[in-house]
């Protein structure tokens, strides 16, 4: 099994395009791929007989250790027997007790998992294997540990899909960035055919981008009620004006001014909060005192 560690792209986009690269070119560098099926099960039927053997004979367990594991050594770039498609370093023999062979290997091609989706990876790998003590070369098709040794005409079926995959996925990306909601789509449609319709439809563009411009909520503050390009933020004003009067006689708002901090507007002066929750415990305060006076009023006397 791999135990390859990557780092992942992020976007959709990254994964078509990695996709894409996998799919065109080969030599990609990257790492070796998982091992085929038929592998997997080999490697694993063997190291359930080590255990067994470990646990119930050590001394035998031992002198096999030393004789039967087959020896892997790297074979030399520059052997005659490599296959064009082979990669550097990535070729070994191996020795048993019996035999001798040199195993071949492509780079991989890979599609890593995207972030957010469990697993290590990579999603799918291929890569090309050939076995001196076997006839032909087989392409390896892994995904996420599940592989199979494919044929020349496998193979080709799998690229097709892999292709008609990679052209579906592009359309829904496409619909997925044309069509945020059926609302936007039908507005869109309608303002393309109003700039479209006018004499001068680079000029109606323009206007029409200037119009939204200006009526762009605020960037910077969610509580701002200014809109389009302004440096002075403010929020809804609260005030309190006595029955028939004009003006307010007290009155607050959020501020924020280019490049300070936020504040708060309280009738002429501006305020840091703590400076706000001051005049807020002298208002309550005047508040009962009101109160206060309504009841002694209402007693009369
Ligand atoms: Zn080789
Ligand atoms: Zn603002």
């Amino acid at each position: 099994m791999s135990t390859t560690v990557q780092t992942f792209p992020a976007s959709l986009g990254e994964v078509l395009a990695s996709a894409d690269a996998a799919v065109t070119n080969p030599d990609v560098t990257r790492t070796r791929a998982n091992i085929t099926v038929g592998q997997a099960l080999e490697a694993e039927e063997r190291e359930a007989v080590r255990r067994s053997v470990d646990a119930q004979f050590p001394v035998v367990s031992a002198f096999l250790a030393d004789s039967e594991r087959p020896a892997a050594h790297p074979v030399s770039d520059d052997d005659t027997g490599h296959f064009p498609f082979c990669a550097p370093g990535l070729c070994v023999e191996r020795r048993t007790a019996d035999s001798t062979f040199t195993e071949h290997s492509s780079a991989p091609a890979t599609l890593p998992v995207p972030a957010g989706m469990s697993g290590t990876g990579p999603l799918l790998s291929a890569e090309l294997y050939a076995n001196s003590e076997s006839v032909g070369v087989s392409f390896g098709f892994d995904a996420g540990g599940e592989g199979v040794a494919l044929d020349s005409a496998g193979a080709a079926r799998v690229i097709e899909s892999v292709a008609d995959f990679l052209e579906h996925m592009r359309a829904l990306h496409a619909q997925m960035l044309e069509g945020a909601s059926p609302k936007l789509t039908a507005w869109v449609r309608d303002l393309e055919a109003y700039v479209e319709g006018e004499a001068d439809p680079r000029a109606a563009y323009a206007e029409v981008a200037d119009a939204i411009h200006a009526k762009r909520r605020c960037q910077a503050y969610a509580w701002c009620i200014e809109r389009g390009e302004h440096d002075d933020h403010q929020g809804v004003a609260l005030e309190v004006t006595v029955p028939g009067g004009e003006s307010p006689y007290v009155n607050a708002r959020l501020l924020a001014f280019e490049k300070r901090s936020e504040v708060i507007g309280f009738c002429e002066s501006d305020l840091t909060p703590g400076q706000a929750r001051q005049e807020a415990a002298k208002l309550r305060e005047f508040a009962d005192r009101l109160e206060g006076l309504a009841a002694v009023a209402e007693a009369g006397r």
